[in-house]
């Protein structure tokens, strides 16, 4: 080979202004994933691969630990190495990963994104010709979802029922708020910031310019829950007046008539689970806090297909850092057996491709999937709901999306 054909391999770096600068050749550091992570990420590896090699680039894989692999190999469920190659590299990937039982984490998943604070999940949800689908229009369904990661409910401050904590968090209820709780009530707190609520919600407007989408919805439960949703309303269009006026205007101040600019506009998240399903083409950003953002995006994702078909991506705007991953799990009765379905890992790292920059790549692996689906070449989850299908080994289904790149 000559010189000049030699890629280089480097390091991914943020260069000021938040951009990242990316390597032909960047180093990724991976997580196969337990169970059917055997199956599904060697299948996605090669698809991403074979894509991004069409244009030049390649990726130089460093797998890392993490779950139940790592426990065996290491004693550790989280090895400080993975967190640390993820924090030097900035970009990552990585499979289904068991919850340890009595590890001392809740989930590893939510302990990646809280140590590197990856305050936004990133959920796009489309339908893919052909899919078996429970609605009559998915094709309607293209949405992306920005949830925010790091509080709400989810911040994880609970206090189990008739613990000390609990009774001293219901006395300083009783003294603040005149309130008595039930002294058998396990109490969770609920915070929900300003700051985190515009990173989160600058974000989604962000992408939202770049992707040349229509409208943001901030999708909210504030007509109960007053200072914390309600509040993630009113914060959002504040945002949109002082930081985005000459792109975004919202709903009141346009009367829905947005011009030129993007509409944002809210709903109550009750509602719009509702209208997801009846009217999902009036959708299209949608940012909400953590608790209606895991609900959104797992009722989105059966329309389209399930979550044998669902990435997601978990990032840091500001300090470039962003973990792509299945949003299924280990499905341990399928490990190892080369049966289920890679997309929800393939699309991830579309995610990423996206992400990086690598549109072209990212482009063509969704049109070959496109096309493999099409073609009825598909996994046994699909196979159950389609007629005639041609039902492939998940190895299989990744050769299929290689061939039609
Ligand atoms: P699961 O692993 O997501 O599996 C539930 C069902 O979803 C499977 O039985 C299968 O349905 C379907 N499914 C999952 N992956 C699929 C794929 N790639 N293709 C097609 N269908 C797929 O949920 P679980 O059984 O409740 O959890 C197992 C373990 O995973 C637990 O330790 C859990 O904590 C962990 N988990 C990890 C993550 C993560 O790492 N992101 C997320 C959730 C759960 P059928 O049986 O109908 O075929």
């Amino acid at each position: 080979m000559s010189e000049k054909n030699i890629v280089k391999e480097g390091k991914i770096t943020l260069v000021p202004g938040g951009v990242l600068q990316v390597p032909d050749r960047p180093i990724i550091p991976f997580v196969r994933g337990d169970g059917t992570g055997v199956d599904i990420w060697p299948a996605a590896q090669a698809v991403l691969d074979a894509a991004a090699g069409k244009y030049g680039k390649s990726i130089a894989w460093h797998e890392v630990l993490a779950g139940e692999k790592a426990f065996n190999e290491t004693g550790e469920w989280l090895p400080q190495e993975t967190i640390k190659a993820f924090d030097e590299h900035l970009i990552g990937i990585k499979g289904p990963l068991t919850t340890p039982i009595g590890g001392g984490f809740r989930s590893l998943n939510v302990a990646i994104r809280q140590m590197l604070d990856l305050y936004v999940c990133l959920r796009p949800v489309r339908w893919f010709k052909g899919v078996p689908s429970p609605v009559k229009r998915p094709e309607l369904v293209d949405m992306v979802i920005f949830r925010e990661n790091t509080e709400d409910i989810y911040a994880g401050i609970e206090a189990e029922a008739e613990s000390s904590e609990a009774t001293r968090l219901r006395e300083v209820i009783a003294e603040l708020f005149d309130r008595d709780i039930p002294e058998d009530a396990g109490i969770g707190i609920k915070p929900v910031s300003r700051s985190n609520s515009h990173r989160l919600q600058r974000a989604a407007l962000k992408f939202a310019i770049q992707r040349d989408r229509q409208s943001v919805t901030w999708v909210h439960k504030g007509n109960i829950m007053k200072f914390t949703e309600g509040a993630f309303q009113q914060w959002g269009y504040e945002l949109v007046r002082t930081e985005f006026a000459d792109v975004a205007v919202g709903w009141d101040d346009c009367g829905g008539h947005p011009g030129e600019k993007i509409l944002v506009k809210d709903a109550i998240a009750d509602i719009a689970l509702q209208q997801i399903l009846t009217r999902p083409a009036e959708f299209d950003v949608i940012a909400t806090m953590n608790l209606n953002g895991d609900y959104l995006s797992d009722a989105l994702a059966a329309q389209v297909g399930g979550i044998g078909i669902a990435p997601g991506g978990n990032i840091n705007y500001e300090t470039g850092h962003g973990v792509f991953e299945a949003t299924h799990g280990t499905a341990p009765k399928y490990a190892g057996l080369d049966k289920v379905n890679p997309s929800s890992v393939i699309l991830s790292g579309v995610l990423m491709f996206e992400h990086l920059g690598w549109l072209a790549p990212a482009g063509d692996i969704i049109s070959a999937m496109e096309q493999t689906i099409a073609e009825r070449i598909v996994t046994y989850d699909f196979a159950r709901l389609m007629e005639r299908p041609t039902e492939v080994r998940c190895s299989e289904f990744a050769e299929a999306i290689i061939e039609r790149l």
